[in-house]
């Protein structure tokens, strides 16, 4: 533990030096609220890529009964089950992967004054 945290790995350390665990050459001190900024910016922006993978293997995933819905059913069949599938795929990803915080130890910094 420690009040110093990596924008990069997030990585949580005692000393302002080097990141210990990806090398990054500057660490956030966690007491400075413009730097705690600087991570809660770094968090939004990795969650954003995380949603962005979700959608993206979703869209893959709706693809894989397109085809055989296609041949069953008809092209308009085949689009709904896609989509159906898609969005449940995009749901499950998200759910599996969104939630979760990079930087959950900010919070206490907030609740902390100076
Ligand atoms: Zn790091």
């Amino acid at each position: 533990m420690g009040d110093f945290a990596c924008s990069r790995c997030a990585h949580r350390q005692a000393e302002d030096a080097q990141c210990g665990r990806c090398g990054n050459d500057v660490v956030q001190d966690m007491r400075d609220p413009s730097a705690r900024r600087v991570l809660y910016d770094a968090e939004s922006r990795w969650q954003k890529r995380r949603q962005a993978r979700a959608i993206s293997i979703g869209a893959v995933v709706g693809l894989v009964p397109f085809y055989p819905a296609c041949l069953a059913g008809g092209a308009i069949i085949g689009f709904g089950v896609a989509f159906g599938t898609g969005a449940v795929a995009v749901a499950v990803i998200d759910r599996l992967l969104g939630n979760r915080r990079r930087f959950p130890y900010l919070d206490e910094y907030e609740k902390t004054p100076g």
